[in-house]
């Protein structure tokens, strides 16, 4: 099981999630790990050792109020390996038959799981019931029911339920967010949000409806139903939505291959966006207003991100998404801080909502109205 997860790994990081990739090795003095800080450090212990807890971990290298002090993970050679990497102890490793016993382990105050879609629901509930808070990748789970239980157990437990939802503390994002607050684009009339890939090998989880809970729309077109609701600072009312099958060999029954969508907000604004996993360099969301415009191109990437507005190009500085993002958590955690867009256990249910509408749509052939 485990060479066959390390295999799956390395297809994944060369196919899924490179286009995403511009990783750029800390300078020494960013990955002393134990930098000073005033406030309270954030220990997180990492669920899935995978390829985008690889990225989250030499991320964290560079934060100065987050510090990975655990590990969980079902590969002993992974977490060995981890343990030289990180410095973690003995006792902060957990596998995943064993990690309820986190809840006697006063070095750890968080866990984020990154393990495939289909786990997150019962891996956070595990973490809620131990006591500890929960950051949990996107999607936060396969949908809105499963989400409604992730955000019960947590509110029971009274531990925070937060969403990776990194681009929301991406500087270029908010720039565009508070050009919008401000008026600067005037009334806002359109969004298009184009979210794609071409995926690599077919046996991945990803493609595999038990473990992903569908297909692009989980993985990717999650990045434009989100971006869709941040840029356009409205939350949708109905959405329409038609798929496209070219390889059904490769994209089984209920795995989505690609999805056209189109939102509706509450002001008359409109929203046309795509999820693909077999189309290249789709990566950009445009925001029209009537007095107006933002184009962000890539938009989601790992960066830098990249725009310009009627007024020129956007020249906020490029800081490693997933640093900024557990800073910005430590700080949501320890200090109550409130984000300008939100990242709890509610924003990820929003976004469950509005996919479980879009596969209704695509099967029942019209249009469903939205409650969130
Ligand atoms: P991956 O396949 O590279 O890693 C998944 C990890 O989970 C592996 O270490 C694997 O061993 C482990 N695992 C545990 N139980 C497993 C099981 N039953 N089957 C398969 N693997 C199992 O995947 P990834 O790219 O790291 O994605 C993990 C999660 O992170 C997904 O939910 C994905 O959507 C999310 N993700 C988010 C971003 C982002 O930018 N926010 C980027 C990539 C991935």
């Amino acid at each position: 099981m485990s060479s066959r997860r390390d295999f799956l790994q390395k297809i994944t990081l060369s196919t899924a999630v490179l286009p995403f990739i511009r990783w750029k090795e800390p300078t020494k003095e960013e990955s002393v790990t134990n930098k000073v800080s005033d406030d309270k450090v954030l220990r997180v212990a990492i669920m899935g050792l995978g390829s985008y807890g690889n990225i989250v971990a030499r991320a964290m290298q560079s934060c100065k109020r987050a510090k990975i002090t655990g590990v969980i993970s079902g590969t002993p050679s992974k977490i060995k390996d981890w343990q030289s990497r990180y410095n973690i102890p003995d006792k902060n490793c957990y596998n995943y038959e064993n990690f309820d016993a986190i809840k006697d382990n006063p070095d750890i105050d968080a866990v984020y799981v990154i393990t495939p879609n289909a786990l997150h629901r019962d891996q956070v509930i595990r973490v809620a019931k131990a006591g500890k808070h929960a950051i949990c990748e996107k999607p936060m789970a396969l949908n809105a029911k499963e989400g409604q239980q992730m955000i019960d157990a947590c509110k029971k437990a009274n531990v925070k339920l937060l969403v990776g939802y990194r681009m929301h503390f991406e500087p270029k994002t908010l720039e565009v967010i508070r050009m919008r607050k401000d008026g600067e684009l005037g009334k806002i009339m359109f969004f298009d949000g184009l979210s794609g890939f071409v995926i690599g090998d077919p046996t991945q989880w990803r493609l595999n409806k038990q473990l992903a809970g569908g297909g692009s729309m989980m993985d990717i077109g999650i990045y434009s139903i989100n971006g869709a609701r941040y840029m356009v600072g409205e939350e949708p009312i109905w959405v329409t939505a038609q798929e496209t099958k070219t390889n059904k060999e490769k994209f089984k029954e209920g795995v989505d291959e690609t999805i056209q969508f189109q939102l509706g907000f509450p002001s008359g604004a409109v929203a046309s966006c795509l999820s693909s996993y077999n189309i290249r360099y789709l990566d950009r969301f445009f925001l029209s207003g009537d007095k107006g415009f933002a184009e962000l191109s890539p938009a989601n990437g790992y960066g830098p991100i990249r725009g310009r507005t009627n007024k020129g190009e956007l020249t906020q500085p490029h800081v490693t998404h997933q640093t900024l993002q557990m800073d910005e958590m430590a700080a949501i955690i320890f200090d109550g801080k409130q984000p300008v867009v939100p990242v709890d256990g509610e924003e990820g249910l929003k976004d469950l909502k509005i996919i479980d509408a879009i596969y209704e749509a695509v099967k029942k052939g019209k249009r469903i109205d939205l409650k969130l």
